[in-house]
C-alpha cells in the first residue's frame, strides 16, 4: 500500500541545517549584497596613504577606522583603531573630510529583515511542516498524543484490487457485497436489509486477508481506514482507548468510509475473567472502548468495520456477538485450482519459459498457503538468475518447491558413505511402504540432499487429486508410510538412529488424534478428549480426561503404530532386493524422480524371490501394471 511518506530524519537535523544558513548568509552573502567590498589594512598602511594624499574620506567608531581612496570606484579599507591624538590634527592638514560615513548604509530597516526576520521565518515555517507531519505519524507531539495513526487510503492509492487476490471467491464475493452496500445503501435498505457493522476475515497466515482488505481500499470509492491492532498498543499506557475514540471520530466523519482492524487479535483478547493483577487493563481499556464504539452508531451511517485475525478462537466473545462483528469470513488455504489461480498471478511477474505447466506444480506444493507460492515464484526466478537464464523454467519452479517445503539444499554439509547410504535406505523405505500400498498418494520425488531445515532427505508424495476426508485405513496407510523409513534401517543394518525422530512424532501424534478426536478406537468410540487450541496456527491441544484413560490413550497409541510398523516391516522384507537395487541408485544420483523409482519397482526382480505378496488392505501397485 502506498502510503505517506514519513520523514525519517528527526528535526534537529534541519534546525541545525537552517541555522548554519543564517550564519553563512550573513557573513558573506548579505555584505557583498549589501555594500562594498571592504579590504582589511595595517594601521601602517593607512598612515601611509594618508600621507601621500591618496585618502577622500574617513569614518571612525569605537573599533575601527573606515577609509575610502580617491580612486574610481573607489576602494574601502578598514583598520583598527590606535590612541593616537595627532592623527585629528594631521587629517585636517591633508585636507580629508572625515567622521562623515563612507558606507551608505542600506536602510537599517531592511537589512534588519534581510538579515534576520527573513530566515527566522523560513526556520519558523519549516518548523511548523515537521510538526504537522510528526503529528501525522501519531509521534511524540505532546499537543497530539492520543491521536489515532490510521492511515487513509483513497480508492486506487493501493493498487491492489479483486483481480490481484486469486482464489477465494467467497471471501472475494461477501466483501463485494460489503463494497456495494457503501455504494448503494438505498438498494438495501429498500427491501429492509441491514449489513453487518463488522465483518471478520479469519483464516491461517498467508492466505491473503490483509491483501484482501487492501483489495477492499482498492475497489471500494470511500476512505479507507488501516491500522494494525498493535499500533493500538504501542508507546504510552492508557493511549489506547484514546486512539480507538479518535479513529471512531474520523471515520464519523469521513463516513461513509471503512474502518480496517489487522491483527485485531492483539486488543481483542477474551478478557480474564476474576481478579486481575495488572498487566492487562491498559488492553482491556483498548478493547472496551472499542466495544462502545462499535455499539455507539448504528448501521445506516455508512461505517464498516473490517478485521482479520488468524486466532479467532481467542477474541473476547463479546466481539464476536451480533451486532459486533457478526459476520466472518473465512480465508482457507487455497485448494488446487486455487494454488494454480495464485500461481497464474505472481507467475505474471516473471518471464516464464514456454510449456511450463503450473498446474503440476501447483499439485505438488499441497498444503502451502498463498504466500508460500508467491515466495516460490520468486526463488524459481532467483534460481534462474542464478543460472544465467533469462526464463523460468519447469526445473527452476520444481526445485523451489523442495526450498520452500524443506528448505535450502546444505551444500556444506558433508555426509559420510555410511550416513549417506542409511539416509538412502531411510528414504527407499518411506517411498517402498507408500508405493506397495493401495491408496496411497503416488511417490513424486525421492531425494537424499541435505536441507537447511535439517532434514537429511525427503520423499514426496502428490495426491492426485484433493482430498476432504481420511478413512481409517488412509490414516492408518500414512502411519505405515511414517515408519517405514525406520523399518528400513532396522532391516538392512539391524541397528537404528535418530534421523527418523520426525518420523516419530508425526506418527504419534496421528495414532493420537485416532483415539482421543477421530473416534477411530474400537475401546472409546465416539468420544473426542482432545480439543484443538489454535485453529490456523496448528496449535497444540488441550485434554480433558482422567488419569485412567490417559494411560489407555497411551496404550492405544502404542498399539496402533506397532501394528503399522511391523506392517511396513513386511512389505519391505517381501521386496528387499526391490530395497537394494532403489536404495543403491538413489545413494549414486542422490535424486529420483517418482517415474524412475516407479520404473524400477514394476520391473520384474533380477532374482525369483519369494511371495511378492500383496499387503494386508491392498494389493501391489506394480502388479497392478
Ligand atoms: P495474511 O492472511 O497473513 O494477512 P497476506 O495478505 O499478508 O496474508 O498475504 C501475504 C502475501 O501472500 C500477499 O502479499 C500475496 O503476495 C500473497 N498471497 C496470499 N494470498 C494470495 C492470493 N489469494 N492471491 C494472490 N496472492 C496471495
Ligand atoms: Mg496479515
Ligand atoms: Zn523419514
Amino acid at each position: 500500500m502506498k502510503d505517506i511518506k514519513n520523514p525519517k530524519k528527526p528535526v534537529i537535523y534541519y534546525y541545525i541545517g537552517v541555522l548554519v544558513l543564517i550564519l553563512l548568509f550573513n557573513m558573506f552573502v548579505a555584505p557583498r549584497l549589501f555594500g562594498p567590498k571592504v579590504t582589511e589594512v595595517p594601521y601602517s598602511v593607512f598612515l601611509d596613504k594618508l600621507d601621500r594624499g591618496e585618502i577622500s574620506e574617513v569614518s571612525r567608531d569605537d573599533i575601527q577606522i573606515t577609509f575610502a581612496d580617491k580612486k574610481e570606484p573607489r576602494n574601502i579599507y578598514k583598520t583598527g583603531v590606535m590612541d593616537d591624538p595627532a592623527l585629528v590634527e594631521r587629517m585636517e592638514k591633508a585636507g580629508i573630510k572625515f567622521y562623515s560615513p563612507i558606507v551608505e548604509p542600506a536602510s537599517p530597516l531592511i537589512s534588519f529583515l534581510l538579515s534576520w526576520l527573513l530566515p527566522i521565518g523560513f526556520f519558523m515555517i519549516i518548523g511548523r511542516l515537521m510538526s504537522k507531519r510528526l503529528s501525522k505519524m501519531g509521534g511524540l507531539n505532546t499537543m497530539q498524543l492520543g491521536k489515532s495513526n490510521a492511515k487513509i487510503y483513497i480508492q486506487s492509492k493501493t493498487g491492489v484490487s479483486f483481480k490481484d487476490v486469486a482464489g477465494q471467491e467467497e471471501a472475494k464475493e461477501a466483501l463485494w457485497e460489503v463494497v456495494d452496500f457503501l455504494h448503494n445503501p438505498a438498494k438495501y435498505t429498500e427491501v429492509g436489509a441491514v449489513m453487518p457493522k463488522g465483518v471478520l476475515l479469519v483464516g491461517p497466515p498467508g492466505t491473503g486477508k490483509t491483501l484482501l482488505a487492501k483489495a477492499v481500499a482498492g475497489e471500494a470509492k470511500v476512505p479507507f481506514f488501516s491500522i494494525s491492532g498493535s499500533e493500538f498498543v504501542e508507546m504510552f499506557v492508557g493511549m489506547g482507548a484514546a486512539k480507538v475514540r479518535d479513529l471512531f471520530k474520523q471515520a464519523e466523519e469521513k463516513a461513509p468510509c471503512i474502518v480496517f482492524i489487522d491483527e485485531i487479535d492483539t486488543i481483542g483478547k477474551r478478557r480474564e475473567s476474576g481478579a486481575n493483577f495488572g498487566g492487562n487493563d491498559e488492553r482491556e481499556q483498548t478493547l472496551n472502548q472499542l466495544l462502545s464504539e462499535m455499539d455507539g452508531f448504528d448501521g445506516s451511517k455508512g461505517v464498516m468495520i473490517l478485521a482479520a485475525t488468524n486466532r479467532p478462537e481467542i477474541l473476547d466473545p463479546a466481539l464476536t456477538r451480533p451486532g459486533r462483528f457478526d459476520r466472518r469470513i473465512p480465508v482457507e488455504l487455497p485448494d488446487l485450482p486455487g494454488r494454480v489461480a495464485i500461481l497464474k498471478v505472481h507467475a505474471k511477474k516473471v518471464k516464464l519459459a514456454p510449456g511450463v505447466d503450473l498446474t503440476r506444480v501447483a499439485r505438488a506444493a499441497a498444503g502451502t498457503s498463498g504466500a508460500d507460492l508467491a515466495n516460490l515464484i520468486n526463488e524459481a526466478a532467483l534460481r534462474a538468475v542464478r543460472n544465467n537464464r533469462k526464463t523460468v523454467t519447469q526445473d527452476d519452479l520444481e526445485a523451489s518447491i523442495d526450498v520452500v517445503v524443506a528448505g535450502y539444499e546444505k551444500k556444506d554439509r558433508v555426509m559420510s558413505d555410511k550416513e549417506k547410504t542409511i539416509v538412502a535406505y531411510h528414504e527407499v523405505g518411506h517411498a517402498m511402504v507408500a508405493a506397495l500400498q493401495m491408496g496411497s498418494a503416488p511417490v513424486h520425488k525421492i531425494t537424499i540432499i541435505p536441507r537447511t531445515s535439517g532434514a537429511l532427505g525427503f520423499t514426496m508424495q502428490v495426491e492426485q487429486e484433493e482430498r476432504f476426508l481420511m478413512s481409517k485405513q488412509d490414516i492408518e496407510n500414512k502411519i505405515a508410510i511414517l515408519t517405514g523409513g525406520r523399518a528400513a534401517e532396522e532391516l538392512v543394518f539391524n541397528s537404528i538412529t535418530t534421523g527418523a525422530s520426525n518420523d516419530i512424532e508425526k506418527a504419534t501424534q496421528l495414532a493420537r488424534a485416532m483415539v482421543t478426536r477421530f473416534g477411530m478406537a474400537e475401546e472409546f468410540g465416539m468420544v473426542a478428549f482432545d480439543q484443538q487450541q489454535g485453529q490456523y496456527l496448528g496449535g497444540g491441544y488441550s485434554s480433558t480426561c482422567s488419569a485412567v484413560t490417559q494411560s489407555k490413550i497411551d496404550e492405544l497409541t502404542v498399539k496402533i503404530i506397532k501394528e503399522q510398523y511391523d506392517k511396513a516391516t513386511r512389505a519391505l522384507s517381501d521386496n528387499l532386493s526391490k530395497l537394494h537395487e532403489i536404495a543403491h541408485l538413489l545413494y549414486e544420483t542422490e535424486t529420483l524422480t517418482g517415474e524412475q523409482f516407479m520404473e524400477i519397482l514394476s520391473r520384474p526382480p533380477l532374482l525369483a524371490e519369494g511371495g511378492q505378496e500383496a499387503l494386508e488392505g491392498g494389493q501391489d501397485k506394480e502388479e497392478q501394471t
